[in-house]
């Protein structure tokens, strides 16, 4: 089973992913974790990356379509999560593609819906906590980086709300309830 998680940043995509990981031994492919790897390799392309993801802003489809092609030719799997991905209506188009090409389908995409305030209140709080333990910031969690992701999502991911819900393969889950009440609720989908 492949799905997809959708939702503006901060709606809690990573954290469901990580719970259907551990629950469920489907793979999580995340493309910002993929994209952070990129820049700390010291690669032309990690190069080309960074500045544009400290900014908030997306990085080319090219980009971000090879590494999800590199992944779904190599790695065998119960089933990928697509965390970040897509999020434009191009790359959602590519990954149909792709998928057709290794005869595999998409069977769900999961909208967590979550308001703004509480997306900027996670993301601050989420740099506060780690610059509190001492530990590493992400250079795009801050104010104006956010502004910046949030309309990114606005204009190029949420029509892919649209889209795949013109293929019948969407579900919308409430991401304000807590994590436990999340993760039931992606399981019901999941065991639909
Ligand atoms: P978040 O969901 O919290 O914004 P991610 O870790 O998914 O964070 O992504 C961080 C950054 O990586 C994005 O702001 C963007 O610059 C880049 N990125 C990740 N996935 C994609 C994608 N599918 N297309 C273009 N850019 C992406």
């Amino acid at each position: 089973m492949n799905i997809i998680l959708l939702g503006p940043p901060g709606a809690g995509k990573g954290t469901q992913a990580q719970y259907l990981v551990e629950t469920r031994g489907m793979t999580q492919l995340s493309t910002g974790d993929m994209l952070r790897a990129a820049r700390t390799s010291g690669t032309e392309m990690g190069k080309v990356v960074a500045d544009v993801m400290d900014r908030g802003e997306l990085v080319t489809d090219e980009i971000v379509i090879g590494l999800i092609r590199e992944q779904l030719e190599s790695v065998d799997t119960h089933g990928f999560i697509f965390d970040g991905f897509p999020r434009t209506l191009a790359q959602a188009d590519a990954l149909g593609e792709l998928l057709e090409e290794q005869a595999q389908t998409l069977d769900a995409v999961i909208e967590l819906e979550v308001n703004d305030e509480v997306l900027v209140e996670r993301i601050v709080g989420r740099a506060e906590d780690a610059r509190k333990a001492g530990q590493p910031v992400r250079a795009d969690d801050n104010e104006e980086s956010l502004k910046i992701r949030l309309m990114e999502y606005y204009k190029k991911t949420s029509p892919l709300i649209g889209y795949y819900y013109a293929k019948g393969l969407l579900t919308k889950i409430d991401g304000l309830k807590d994590i436990p009440t999340v993760q039931a609720s992606m399981a019901a989908v999941l065991d639909q």
